[in-house]
């Protein structure tokens, strides 16, 4: 199976029944985050414990690539350190923006959202979810962001 027919099976089957698609009622930060060139809507409801992310989900409407991505974030980050999202975080705005991710080894599936790079249109989709949890951890004084 090629990187092509792996990236539009992960992304139809994450679209399609989306990992962590639910509010975090007593969640610590909620950020949301809005791509105009597409429409796409999402909320990313983050649980802390200290440093960890003890939960993480989203809601929202957009395309299936916003949704794939913001799904795929949410299973891998879980549990995960605020240093490690962050570094992940370079990690994927690499592979969405550059030809050779420096870090392979660890994106694990997230590998498959180098297929995005064929559709530079929708870069901004995949990278919505990311830029805004980032701003969630950094606990931005803002309550949404745009990738505008
Ligand atoms: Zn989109």
């Amino acid at each position: 199976m090629d990187l092509k027919d792996l990236y539009r099976d992960v992304i139809v089957d994450h679209n399609r029944s989306p990992r962590n698609f639910r509010k975090i009622p007593d969640a610590d930060r909620v950020l949301e985050g809005f791509n105009p060139l597409c429409g796409d809507k999402l909320t990313v409801y983050l649980k802390l414990d200290g440093e960890t992310i003890k939960d993480l989900s989203f809601e929202g409407s957009g395309c299936a690539i916003s949704v794939a991505s913001a799904s795929l974030m949410t299973e891998r980050l879980k549990g995960k350190t605020h240093a490690e999202a962050e570094k992940l975080f370079g990690t994927v705005h690499e592979l969405l923006t550059h030809d050779v991710p420096t870090d392979t080894e660890a994106l694990g599936k997230l590998a498959v959202l180098a297929g995005v790079r064929e559709f530079p249109s929708r870069v901004k989709c995949a990278s919505l979810c990311w830029h805004t949890l980032k701003g969630a951890l950094d606990g931005a004084g803002r309550s949404s962001v745009s990738t505008e």
